[in-house]
């Protein structure tokens, strides 16, 4: 085991100038990074600032273009990840390659370099998992295993290797608040063995909790070096854009607002193997309302919006109810037209088709008459085509969309800027009902908080919103109440104002009511 070192040891990484080009777009710019032994180091930055192909870089994944890397002292070529584990890196993946139909045991085994049985494989890695507190059954198989188990095997086959560095990519943004607090035990067990930690997060309330320093990057560029404990989450902020990200004023919960969307005991079976059921699904949200519904991805958070925005239309006609009236088996036309808007989670290809412009993807959106007066061409074309160019500029304006022309193709506008578009179409039609599927997923956190503010506006004039998302930071900063969807079930909803972390967390785990909460916000 790595001992503690003596004062003044050099750093374990010391990596200068690394440059990383993809064509002429410099994705990481002259990068120096030290760290040291036994401290856990966060790597800080927005979404494209260029964490991970920093650390792909460290892991031997990718070439660097410029600059060195060095490992105890000495210069070294890390030319592909056996080489990274044979000094001593290793790393967890935000995408896990583990195969399903396999053991944990097995898929341990495919990543090794030396060959071992199965079964002396399968002692370690129980040994490994007692010690670390990472319970995982070495002969379970991978497609019966959570998220958060599917990690641990990850975390335990780097650990197998003994390393002196591991590198962590985004590993909470699939766990719930307790899986995460449990991974940062294992964390600080492996810090205190004088191991180092490289923990990649665009989280700053984690980062404050367990890093010991951060280094901060933006578009290629460190912008930072600090103790993230000395920083405030607006100074941390201003690190990872640039500029200083404005809060977003909440909306209060309304005194008795009217009810606008009424789901009762909305159940609708798998439509495929991997896609999840939706079990007895109860909402009521009125006017000036937002409720948020927390969840880890894939526990039926697209199923409940297929069902929600008639993309996928249900059986019984009175589960969902628009402004009174039934529209279970009405398609998203018919919904929209009764005043209902709705952003799903793609940006490409879903909520905007890239190579089209902004103006004809604005189209697609509007009604089906509309559209069809549009293709149909002549006079009444030519008006509309006028009209939505129009509400297109409108649109951009509103929501200061940033592209490079009057009316790009979609697909040229970066990811937080054809995402505010894509909100600001639904907006643009002052819908009495809108749903969300994760508004703010991978944009910038200048985007992200112009779209939460234009969420909360809207609910302020009158309408009901329902924001589904993964992101906590993002539903305490919108949400009027909250619940939260675990394996296709929706828990009660509670008044944000009555809710923690922790109590979400439980939610997100599958109890389906708080038993010490006050009142649930609505009785079902
Ligand atoms: P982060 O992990 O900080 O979100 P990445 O390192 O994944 O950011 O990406 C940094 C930038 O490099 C992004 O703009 C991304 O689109 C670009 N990029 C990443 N990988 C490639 C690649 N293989 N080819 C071209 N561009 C890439
Ligand atoms: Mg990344």
């Amino acid at each position: 085991m790595p001992q503690q070192p003596p004062e003044g040891e050099k750093p374990l990484l010391t990596v200068r100038g690394l440059t990383k080009l993809f064509g002429s777009f410099k994705a990481c710019d002259e990068i120096d990074l030290d760290i040291g032994h036994g401290e856990i180091h966060a790597l800080l930055g927005e979404n494209g600032a260029g964490k991970s192909t920093l650390v792909k870089m460290l892991f031997g994944i990718l070439a660097p273009s410029a600059g060195t890397i060095g490992w105890e002292g000495l210069d070294r070529v890390i030319a592909n990840p056996a080489a990274a584990r044979r000094l001593g890196i290793g790393m967890v993946f935000q995408h896990f390659s583990l195969f399903e139909a396999l053991t944990v045991a097995e898929n341990i085994a495919l990543s090794l370099d030396e060959k071992i049985s199965i079964s002396e494989l399968s002692k370690k890695a129980a040994e490994l998992s007692v010690a670390y507190g990472l319970p995982l059954d070495p002969n379970a198989h991978v497609a019966d295993l959570s998220v958060g188990e599917r990690q641990r095997i990850e975390i335990v086959r780097a650990l197998l290797q003994n390393p002196k560095l591991i590198i962590l990519d985004e590993p909470t943004s699939v766990l719930t608040p307790q899986e995460a607090d449990k991974l940062f035990e294992t964390l600080f067990k492996l810090k205190a063995e004088g191991r180092s930690v490289l923990y990649i997060s665009h989280r700053l309330e984690e980062v404050q909790r367990i890093c010991d320093r951060a280094t901060v990057l933006r578009h290629g560029k460190v912008t930072g070096a600090c103790d993230p404990r000395q920083e405030t989450p607006a100074s941390l902020a201003r690190m990872m854009v640039g500029a200083d990200v404005a809060g977003v004023e909440k909306v209060e919960p309304p005194a008795d607002g009217a009810v606008q969307l009424q789901v009762s005991n909305l159940s609708v079976s798998p439509r495929t193997p991997f896609a999840m059921a939706l079990k007895n699904v109860s909402m009521t949200v009125k006017a000036g309302e937002i409720l948020a519904i927390a969840g880890v991805a894939g526990n039926g958070q697209s199923e409940l919006f297929d069902a929600l925005s008639g993309e996928y239309v249900v059986q019984n006609p009175d589960a969902i109810r628009l402004r009174g009236k039934s529209v279970g088996r009405l398609g998203i036309n018919e919904r929209r037209l009764l005043g209902a808007g709705f952003v799903p989670e793609e940006r490409h290809g879903h909520a905007a088709i890239p190579a089209m412009s902004l103006s004809e993807n604005l189209f697609l959106s509007r009604n089906a008459s509309d559209r069809s007066a549009y293709l149909a061409g002549g006079k009444i074309g030519l008006i509309r085509h006028g009209l939505v160019q129009q509400a297109a500029r409108r649109i951009s304006e509103m929501m200061d969309v940033r592209k490079s022309g009057e009316d790009p193709a979609a697909g040229s506008l970066s990811g937080g800027n054809l995402q505010k578009f894509i909100v600001g179409r639904e907006l643009d039609r002052q819908p009495s009902v809108l749903v969300v599927n994760q508004p703010t997923w991978g944009v910038d956190a200048g985007a992200a908080s112009r779209i939460r503010q234009a969420l909360v506006d809207l609910a302020k004039s009158g309408s009901a919103v329902v924001v589904i998302s993964q992101d906590l930071d993002e539903i305490f900063e919108v949400a009027t109440s909250i619940a939260a969807i675990s394996e296709g079930k929706l828990s009660d909803a509670y008044p944000a104002s009555t809710m923690t972390r922790q109590r979400i967390g439980i939610l997100m785990g599958g109890v389906h009511g708080l038993t010490t909460a006050p009142e649930a916000a609505h009785a079902h």
